[in-house]
């Protein structure tokens, strides 16, 4: 049966890399602070062209740790998109300062730039909270428009955290996703473009001090050793199993998982583009589709059509079915008033397809076949 995300067939076409690398940490018994894990940050930092990368527990510890290193607090705020995954906005609220929510370009499903600083100087004529920071997300895959949030970012001295959980492997003219920040984050959470075998993230920055900090804080505020504690901490390593699982990951996503989740993109936009609103970017882009997400015309259509796929047994998901300023968590935040008409219409109407690397043309036909038998009024 079709599956959304199939990890077994990576599996099986990895698989005598990964057990030897499973195995190897086994017989060798460094299940923490193991080499490969240090072997992993220095590939990951190469891949995305920056100095540092710290690997750490999970893609939501990552971006925690970088506001601490900010030290991001109460009355301090920080611009997030309004359409995402709970946690770049969640980590904001943990470090108790305020996320303001930005809305969303409704062809890129990314943070609208000039929203942002309509947001940016909405908060500044308000006086109340202090602006520090923009989290921007790469979401499904795809860079944010840096050509235009960093100079805004610049111009109102904010520092830019990019969440890049979903957008590691993406590029804008020419630049890997994940150093677009001032500091970067990305997620190995199993279905994320590079995911691991269970919880895993990493950190991305050039800055010196700022490497320095987050692999103190990563094990307990460490100083000069591990029993040498500076400043307080947490615990959130990444296991030398998930490293050693990731390596072989990391080089087939280089030499070809890439290639072919942009091969079957660009398969099913040929097949559907007629028929819905299919993921649509500049030349200036290259996603690593983590999620390809197509927009009907309602919400209606948008239930039908998935449970007409379902009958065919195609698995489809709504990412996302609610806006981070509806979420019930952050109802009580004293927040600022905004307008969020596109994320709230891509909540209605957006459906994500079976997409990875290992998907089969025939795969990919089949279920445009059955889109397009929806649209043509087969309708069950
Ligand atoms: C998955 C995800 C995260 C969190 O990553 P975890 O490893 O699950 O903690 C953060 N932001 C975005 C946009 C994500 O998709």
């Amino acid at each position: 049966m079709m599956q959304f995300r199939d990890l077994n067939r990576q599996y099986e076409a990895l698989k005598a890399e990964i057990d030897k690398g499973i195995q190897e940490v086994i017989s060798s018994s460094a299940f923490i602070s193991g080499r490969q894990v240090e072997a992993l940050e220095e590939e990951l930092a190469q891949y995305v062209g920056l100095r540092h990368c710290i690997a750490c527990g999970n893609g939501t510890d990552a971006l925690s740790m970088s506001l601490r290193a900010w030290d991001l607090k109460a009355g301090d705020c920080a611009f997030v998109p309004d359409f995402t995954f709970f946690a770049s906005a969640e980590a904001v609220a943990f470090e108790g300062a305020i996320p303001i929510f930005v809305d969303v370009d409704q062809r890129t499903f990314n943070m609208d730039p000039v929203k942002l600083e309509d947001a940016i100087r909405k908060v500044l004529v308000e006086g109340k909270l202090v602006p520090r920071a923009v989290v921007t997300v790469d979401l499904f895959g795809l860079p944010a428009d840096y050509d235009a949030i960093l100079p805004i970012a610049e111009k109102y001295g904010l520092k830019v955290l990019e969440d890049g959980a979903q957008g590691f492997g993406g590029e804008l003219r020419g630049r890997r996703a994940c150093s677009f920040g001032d500091i970067s984050t990305t997620s190995f959470f199993p279905a994320k473009p590079l995911g691991c075998y269970g919880d895993g993230g990493a950190i991305f920055t050039d800055d010196d001090d700022t490497a320095d900090y987050l692999r103190s804080i990563r094990v307990h505020g460490k100083g000069a050793y591990k029993y040498d504690n500076v400043r307080i901490g947490r615990n959130s390593r990444l296991d030398t199993l998930q490293a050693a699982i990731l390596l072989p990951k990391l080089h087939a996503f280089i030499s070809h998982e890439r290639d072919e989740v942009n091969h079957a993109a660009a398969r099913y936009t040929e097949g559907l583009r007629e028929w819905v609103i299919t993921p649509c970017f500049d030349e200036r882009f290259i996603s690593s589709w983590a999620q390809y997400t197509i927009q009907v015309e309602s919400e209606q259509i948008r239930n039908d059509l998935q449970r007409h796929l379902k009958l065919s047994c195609i698995p489809t998901m709504v990412y996302y079915p609610i806006p981070m300023h509806q979420q019930k968590a952050f109802s009580d935040l004293g927040k600022t008033e905004g307008s969020y008409e596109v994320s709230e219409r891509l909540c209605k109407t957006v459906l994500a397809l079976p997409m990875h690397p290992y998907l089969e043309e025939a795969e990919i036909d089949f279920v445009v076949e059955k889109i397009r038998d929806f649209y043509e009024g087969t309708r069950i």
